[in-house]
């Protein structure tokens, strides 16, 4: 207990797996709250100060699923293995418990194993410091070795944390107490690691840094800011703390060298708008049906993982943008090369997160096969951009195939080692292909032999004693026996000495199994030991290779990219889109792909495709009148996408795009409460419109969808009023404003560069049918009560609606009004029930049949209800 103790101590914060023979035990509070989060069984072991100690144990081989489950709830895990072997432990001579400790601690973001990852994302470890009154923020995947670095700010630091979704974020405590990071931090809660201070002393960081890279200074990767330096190394640090038992291994994680991410090269899009365009998970929190989804044609894991991360980055240079567009429309132009590249590319399981494995020395034989596989098909790959003939290859494609690599030698050399079928793991044996080794092929024909004269053993027993069903046979507890049934007892000769009764059988072994079983032990185990030496030449082979094989991965994701753009552009008929300095905004026939393609699943013919022409001088913003459902929140929606996917390096859906760059993309569309942070719809509404009118400027892109509507009517109008002015002279910025005030296209009249535009509808036989087109011009009407009639509002309620509407339309809103009030619906009801017609009075039994719900009758209600239908009916 005592060493128990000891490490419980050393390790604060995490739920203690401590092994015990085959399984991963906790104790104490531990155990309760691990067994309460997995659902097992919460028991008792032994008594610590005059209580029971509550105790739950996992299986060792099954502990990833329950670890998964735990790091899901939350919670670190500290992985306490035993560190010699029974034998080991006896040659010690020491009485005292088996030598523990702890090999690793696994949380959030700093997972290795496919099984507690989701192939197609990054999980980053981001930590976040402070130095000289400027904050840093650096971002790792260990899984992946992908490093970053940037400088952040305050006002910054929400959208930066929202484009990386770290999936755990290390900070000094101090960070804490500063109330506006609190405040802003709040929504992260679940992910946060708080550290001492002193873990993010940016000097000592650089020393570790340097130390990691094993350079003098950290000059050559770039120039950092102390506060950059000091989250780095905080990361590496904790990255040490975490993998333990890598680094007393002399194992060190594969980090890539640092890359900084540059401010202002990549567009900046707040949390809020990121989940109002849903680019990473829809409204439901499902990947399903969000941009991300809709675009996503990749072959490879690593492949979806660049795409996620170009989408949640879309850069700020129009020449670093054309160079990803470049590639895209080789593709695009090549379809037989791109189809072929896809297909090999499906060949390629994901070497980043191998050789991390590897690495780490958690990894196994099916990670050597993995990256035969890939490594195998990079020829492949290389020879078929060589075939493209006499047109030359853009730099993105041109410096993937160089990054391909060469790796015949060591394909080969895998190729030749690996057998067909592989355990999990390297204890296991038998991953080596016969041929590979004299040696290994040697102890394991002794091996077989032995089981084959084992076999023969059998056969000479049979015939020797008469017993026809006697049998050889093998377990793990007494290793090979002798068995006959118990109505054989007694027949057999001396040299058969008694093991075991079972029920209906009698076991024993002789001095010839015992022989057998012992060179078959030693065989297989030299043989198993061998096996491990030449697995870790394997992977000694492939760690002297692995800046190139990380290069490799590189280059095959963004092939994967580039090729799966081209898919996507191709599929839906998508165009390259024009991107440039200034501020043009000049789309043709724009679609939103996610919309667009809702309806084509649902076999609706079709969406209608709307132009967007902004001009700086006369139309830099758009006030979009028109009904509800008519399609105005998708046309603001769509051409923020449509600058977010050419800034990402894609095709875009539109017949022709022209897009100045855009630095930062804000939105300010239907709100739901924040009940969570006490805000109510209107607060969160005005909180990001608050955001937009301090932030935005004159190259940023911005879409309002109806502001003012949770409050009062004038009051409402009267800030969206304002809202308007101050965007059209203080921002500037390319707007599309959606909204139900008409009275606001008045303002078109004053502000030079406002112009108006509706939805068009057209009045059929009495029906509004929506034609999802934008025009010039402003709604005169909101249709609301036809969308209220549409959704199934009562038919009395509507009818009083457009009674109303009318009145408040004459604009004599005093005097009508009163009137209207004293005329309650009730009255007329009363009235109309004197003067039926006979259609009326089919409808009010229908009205009353429609609003019935059964379910929900009691049997007495129900008689009463048949009752004065038969009134309404007979009446
Ligand atoms: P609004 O914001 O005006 O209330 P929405 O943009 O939410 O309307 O659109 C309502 C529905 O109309 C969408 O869910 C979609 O099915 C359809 N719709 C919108 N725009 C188009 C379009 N351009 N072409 C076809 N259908 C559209």
């Amino acid at each position: 207990m005592a060493q128990y103790f000891e490490i419980k101590k050393a390790n604060p914060g995490c739920l203690l797996f401590f092994r015990m023979g085959d399984f991963f035990e906790l104790f104490f509070d531990d155990a309760v709250a691990a067994a309460q989060a997995l659902d097992i069984a919460l028991t008792k072991r032994g008594r610590h100060d005059g209580a029971d100690i509550p105790m739950c144990g996992v299986p060792v081989h099954t502990a990833e699923t329950y670890l998964a489950r735990l790091i899901r709830a939350g919670f670190k895990v500290a992985i306490c293995e035993q560190i010699e072997d029974p034998a080991e432990a006896k040659k010690r001579g020491a009485k005292g418990p088996m030598r523990r400790a702890v090999v690793r601690v696994v949380t959030a973001g700093t997972l290795t194993e496919d099984g507690l990852l989701d192939a197609r994302r990054h999980n980053y470890l981001a930590g976040l410091a402070e130095a000289g009154g400027e904050i840093g923020l650096a971002w790792l995947d260990l899984s992946t070795g992908a490093f970053a670095l940037a400088p952040s700010s305050e006002p910054a630091l929400p959208g930066d944390l929202a484009r990386i979704a770290p999936g755990e974020i290390l900070l000094p405590e101090r960070l804490l107490t500063r109330p506006a990071l609190f405040e802003m931090l709040a929504e992260w809660k679940s992910a946060l690691t708080l550290l001492p201070n002193a873990r993010f002393d940016s000097g000592a960081a650089r020393r570790r840094l340097e130390g990691f890279y094993a350079v003098a200074a950290l000059d050559g990767f770039g120039s950092f800011s102390r506060a950059e330096i000091a989250a780095a190394g905080a990361l590496v640090d904790y990255v040490g703390q975490t993998q333990q038992g890598q680094t007393q291994q002399r194992k060190s994680p594969h980090l890539e060298p640092p890359r900084r991410v540059v401010p202002g090269s990549v567009m900046q899009i707040d949390a809020a708008t990121r989940r109002n365009l849903e680019l990473m998970t829809a409204a439901s929190g499902e990947r399903r049906g969000s941009l991300l989804a809709t675009l996503d044609r990749t072959s490879t894991a690593a492949g979806a993982r660049l795409l996620a991360d170009r989408l949640a980055a879309p850069l700020t240079e129009p020449a670093a943008i054309d160079v990803r567009l470049d590639a895209v429309g080789f593709f695009l132009d090549s379809p037989g090369l791109r189809a072929g590249v896809r297909e090999r590319l499906r060949h390629c399981p994901d070497i980043e997160r191998a050789l991390t494995r590897l690495s780490l020395g958690r990894g196994g034989p099916r990670d050597l096969a993995a990256l035969r596989q890939s490594l195998a098909e990079t020829a492949v790959l290389h020879d078929m951009f060589g075939e493209s003939g006499l047109v030359p290859l853009p730099q993105m494609l041109a410096d993937a195939r160089r990054g391909l690599g060469e790796h015949g030698m060591l394909v080969d050399r895998l190729g030749r080692a690996l057998a067909e079928e592989l355990p999990l793991f390297a204890r296991d044996g038998g991953f080596i292909a016969p041929g590979y080794s004299d040696e290994l092929d040697e102890w394991r024909r002794l091996r077989d032999d032995s089981r084959r004269m084992i076999a023969g053993l059998q056969a000479r027993y049979a015939e020797m004693t008469g017993i026809v069903a006697l049998k050889i046979r093998h377990n793990n507890v007494i290793g090979y026996y002798v068995e006959i049934s118990a109505n054989h007892a007694g027949k057999l000769g001396p040299e058969f000495i008694h093991r075991q009764t079972m029920a209906g059988a009698q076991r024993y072994t002789t001095a010839e199994v015992a022989a057998l079983e012992t060179k078959i032990a030693s065989a297989a185990e030299r043989a198993l030991a061998l096996e491990l030496r030449l697995y870790d030449n394997l992977v000694g082979e492939v760690m002297a290779r692995r800046a190139e094989i990380a290069k490799t991965a590189a280059a095959l994701a963004s092939l994967d990219v580039a090729s799966a753009l081209a898919e996507r552009a191709a599929e839906g008929g998508w165009v390259r889109p024009i991107v440039e300095a200034g501020t043009a905004f000049e789309i043709s026939a724009g679609r939103h792909p996610i919309v667009e393609a809702a309806l084509a699943a649902s076999g609706s013919n079709g969406f209608v495709a709307n132009d967007c022409v902004l001009d700086q001088d006369e139309a830099r913003l758009w006030l979009v009148t028109g009904p509800n459902m008519a399609g105005k929140s998708t046309f603001l929606r769509q051409n923020a996408l449509l600058a977010l996917l050419a800034q990402m390096g894609s095709f875009v859906p539109a017949r022709a795009a022209r897009i100045g760059i855009v630095d930062r993309l804000f939105s300010r569309v239907g709100a739901a409460d924040d009940l969570a942070r006490g805000r109510s719809t209107f607060m969160v509404e005005m909180v990001e419109t608050a955001a937009i009118l301090n932030q935005a400027g004159p190259s940023s892109f911005v879409i309002l969808d109806e502001i003012g509507r949770g409050t009062a009517t004038f009051d409402g109008l009267s800030i969206a009023w304002a809202t308007l002015e101050h965007l059209h002279a203080v921002n500037r910025s390319r707007t599309l404003f959606a909204t139900h005030y008409h009275e606001l296209t008045a303002l078109a009249a004053k502000l030079p560069a406002l112009a108006c535009h509706t939805m068009r509808v057209k009045e059929w036989k009495g029906e509004v049918v929506f034609l999802h087109e934008v025009g010039p011009g402003s709604a005169d009407r909101s249709y609301g009560i036809h969308v209220a009639k549409l959704a199934g509002l009562p038919k009395s309620v509507t009818a009083r609606a457009e009674e109303v509407l009318e009145v408040l339309e004459k604009g004599e809103q005093g005097g009508a009004l009163a009137r209207l009030a004293d005329d309650l619906p009730l009255f007329s009801a009363a009235r109309r029930a004197h003067n039926p017609t006979p259609a009326a009075n089919q409808s009010a039994a229908e009205e009353l049949l429609r609003e019935i719900r059964p379910d929900e009758l009691t049997p007495r209600e129900a008689l009463d209800l048949i009752y004065r239908l038969k009134t309404l009916v007979a009446e």
